[in-house]
């Protein structure tokens, strides 16, 4: 399940014997497989969803995150969701993001979002899927396959796609099937490490992916009101983002 990696600092070099410190250096590094949540971008200043002040005591869930909701009031699913791009363009990535990004210094990170905004790849992670969307693209709501980057801007009611019908947003609502699943199994099933962050374990399929992890796969889950009768494998740093992917760092090197 170890990933080898070859770093060539310069091959030219390497080939001349010009200097010792230009060596290739031969690597092994852990994947690490890092699944996130809204807590993971909670410390950026978006709301969560099931917290006290979470999004979902404003909103009714069904009317902006399903697909019946679409068919019922696409006007308000635009507004809703042209409301989180715009506040997702206002805010940084926290110290979280940051030292998971630093984190590929010495681990094979790949990172699973829940998460529809970009705060991960803002921060530097190289290798994110996102189980649910992204708000900085839209998508024709005939072909779910045509999709557009739009970044900051709205989506307009009326707005179309190339084949002539409404855009949408690249979102992955309840009632919706999520294709990226496909990618999120496999790596999970070759984590040699697995960190859960600020997620409440209640979204399917996405929370299921806890149990792809192989035997013998250490796992952290970092939130500072872990969920309840998690399995006792589980290693809960219960901490925000923050501090917890500091602790994180130091645990990981300890496993090395
Ligand atoms: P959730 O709201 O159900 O759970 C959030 C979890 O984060 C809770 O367990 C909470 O204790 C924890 N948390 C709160 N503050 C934290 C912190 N500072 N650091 C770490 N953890 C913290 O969210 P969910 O499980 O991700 O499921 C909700 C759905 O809502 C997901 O499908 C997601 O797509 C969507 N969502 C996304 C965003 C976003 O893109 N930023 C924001 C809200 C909701």
């Amino acid at each position: 399940m170890q990933h080898l990696f070859l770093y060539c600092v310069d091959i030219a070099s390497v080939f001349s014997n010009r200097s010792p410190d230009y060596l290739l250096i031969l690597q092994i590094m852990k994947k690490l497989v890092v699944l996130t949540g809204a807590g993971m971008s909670a410390e950026s200043g978006i709301r969560t969803f099931r917290d006290s002040n979470g999004l979902w005591e404003e909103y009714d869930v069904m009317e902006v995150a399903s697909i019946e909701g679409w068919h019922k009031n696409p006007e308000l699913m635009l507004r809703f969701y042209n409301e989180r791009r715009k506040q997702m363009y206002a805010c940084q990535p926290n110290r979280g993001h940051l030292l998971l990004a630093e984190l590929e210094k010495e681990f094979e990170v790949h990172i699973i979002t829940q998460n529809i905004d970009n705060l991960h790849e803002m921060a530097g992670s190289s290798n994110v899927i996102h189980l649910h969307g992204e708000l900085s693209k839209a998508r024709s709501s005939a072909d779910p396959t045509l999709v557009y980057t739009i970044g900051n801007r709205e989506i307009l009611m009326g707005e179309k796609c190339g084949k002539g019908s409404q855009l949408r947003p690249f979102i992955v609502w309840f009632g919706e099937e999520v294709p990226a699943m496909a990618d999120a199994v496999p790596l999970v099933e070759s984590a040699d490490i697995l960190c859960i962050i600020g997620t409440s374990l209640n979204v399917y399929p996405a929370a299921g992916l806890l149990h792809y992890a192989p035997n013998g796969c250490p796992v952290f889950l970092i939130d500072p009101n872990p969920p309840k009768d998690l399995s006792r494998r589980i290693q809960v740093i219960a901490k925000g983002a923050g501090e917890g992917v500091e602790e994180l760092s130091i645990k990981l090197r300890t496993l090395t």
